[in-house]
């Protein structure tokens, strides 16, 4: 066995996730970036239409505000939508799976319920309390 070895160059691809692993959390990623492109269709002529309705009432101050609600929207989902795109590279690289900070695997488990994790569980906790006493003025 190869426990001990932790440089995923080292390992093949089914030492840390199975193809069968893989192909499943291909699978979810593939449907996540799906239904963020068809919520953003559906934000995008939910807006257009209300827009149309009020066209005659609408002045310029809400119509500006709109636009900068709809663009934040826009730029949440394109984030999470590059994160995606990047779990998508990093599984064709076979890179994926890995933590980023310290280069353990990140595990199946924890990748079932956040595809895009890029970083394992001990480094994300330890980055979010670094975060946290960042914040705390
Ligand atoms: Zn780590």
């Amino acid at each position: 066995m190869l426990d001990h070895v932790k440089d995923p160059s080292e390992l093949p691809a089914d030492e840390y996730l199975s193809p069968q692993e893989l192909f499943e959390l291909h699978t979810i990623l593939v449907d996540q970036a799906n239904e963020l492109l068809d919520a953003a269709q559906n934000n995008l002529s939910e807006l257009t239409r209300e827009r149309d309705q009020d066209a005659d009432s609408l002045d310029v101050a809400t119509s500006e505000s709109d636009r900068d609600f709809s663009l934040r929207l826009a730029g949440r989902e394109r984030r999470m939508l590059s994160k995606i795109k990047y779990a998508l590279e990093c599984i064709s690289e076979r890179e994926y799976g890995i933590c980023e900070s310290c280069g353990e695997p990140i595990g199946f488990k924890r990748l079932m319920v956040r595809p895009v994790a890029r970083v394992c569980i001990d480094c994300k906790t330890q980055a979010e309390q670094l975060e946290r006493g960042d914040r705390a003025f």
